[in-house]
């Protein structure tokens, strides 16, 4: 049992228990044959399937690739990115009680782009409340993540918060709301992943802002709507770091448990989020996390998740995993074309979708 900022949750079986729910004279039992239903308290959320046996499923993920004609191209309007390796492939998947399933270059770090729009979001949808809503949308957008034309129409004020505008906006609120912004965000997600090594590329950072055309004009653009406080460039700046990132898949995984777990770090038992906020952060991911293609994502795989231009892809199962995939071609819209493949693969096989 952990306890913290007076937040009580435990993991037992792979359930997320959380105080509102649970006490020590209360542990979930099923209802015996015969007892009435209401004899045993519905815990937060089951569902999680112990027996499955996700080492046969990764040897299975294994086969699946051979068949997968690998399609698209790396990304390389920014350049230090056209340079990664475009076979490479890792998988990594964190069950909520903490056990760990990967394969290929599980370990290898990579730029894990968009992907970290999330975590920026998390923050600080946790520092403003709803009072973010008044600055970005929650609506899927249906274009492609670096459009422009649907933000002149709608005033400066960004669809949601996982295209680049949306992000640039929460990049925005950041750089205003924390001290040191670069210094302070790092060690926030470096406290998610359990690894003090996470950093940013300054390589990758200084590249994509060489080539961050489009960027600048979304910023300019929201500057004068009055949607932008501080000065273009530091929101550059801190946008270019956040995307420029790197992890591995395990650190990718790990990184997203607390969106599997309703919130809360299961490596430090730190509450990230509240229950509410979790539910409303995978919404917002299932709906947004895809751009253009995340009608797709949510067809085909059926999980909440965000891609990144880096070939990255963490998709969510809130309540019993998160799993992270990276595989650098990207299809049309900009998405790991493989990593879709395989996720579809994993949920389709698993019958594990939240649908
Ligand atoms: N850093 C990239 C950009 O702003 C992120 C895009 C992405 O991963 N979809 O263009």
């Amino acid at each position: 049992m952990h306890s913290v900022q007076g937040l009580k949750f435990a993991v037992i079986d792979g359930i997320i228990f959380d105080e509102a729910v649970f006490t020590a004279t209360e542990f979930p039992v099923a209802a015996a044959p015969g007892q009435r239903k209401n004899a045993a308290r519905v815990p937060l959320k089951i569902g999680y399937d112990g027996a499955m046996d996700y080492q046969n499923l990764i040897a299975e993920i294994a086969n699946t690739l051979r068949d997968v004609d690998d399609q698209g191209e790396v990304a390389s309007y920014i350049p230090e990115l056209g340079r990664v390796d475009p076979d490479k492939f890792g998988f990594h998947l964190v069950t909520v009680d903490q056990k760990h399933h990967g394969m290929g270059v599980e370990d290898e770090r990579f730029s894990i782009q968009s992907i970290a729009k999330v975590l920026s979001l998390a923050v600080a949808f946790r520092l403003e409340d709803d009072r973010l809503w008044r600055r970005v949308g929650v609506e899927p957008s249906g274009s492609p993540f670096n459009s422009l034309v649907q933000l002149e129409y709608e005033n400066g004020i960004p669809r949601n918060p996982l295209i680049n505008a949306g992000a640039l906006v929460v990049c925005d609120i950041l750089v205003s709301r924390l001290a040191d912004p670069k210094a302070e965000f790092i060690e926030i997600v470096r406290r998610l992943c359990g690894d003090p090594a996470i950093d940013y590329c300054p390589r990758i950072a200084s590249s994509e802002q060489q080539a961050g055309y489009r960027n600048a004009a979304l910023v300019n653009l929201m500057k004068a709507y009055g949607n932008i406080e501080n000065d273009v460039e530091s929101v550059l700046d801190f946008y270019f770091n956040l995307c420029s990132i790197e992890m591995s898949c395990r650190e990718l995984a790990r990184a997203f448990q607390f969106l599997a777990t309703g919130g809360v770090n299961p490596l430090t038992g730190e509450r990230v989020v509240s229950v509410s906020k979790s539910k409303r952060i995978n919404a917002i991911m299932l709906l947004c996390g895809f751009y253009d293609e995340a009608g797709e994502f949510a067809f085909k795989v059926g999980l909440p998740g965000k891609s990144g231009v880096g070939g990255g892809i963490i998709a969510v199962h809130p309540g019993n995993y998160s799993v992270a995939v990276w595989s650098p071609r990207l299809n049309a819209r900009g998405n790991s074309s493989r990593g879709m493949r395989i996720l579809e693969f994993l949920t389709t096989r698993t019958q594990s979708s939240i649908f």
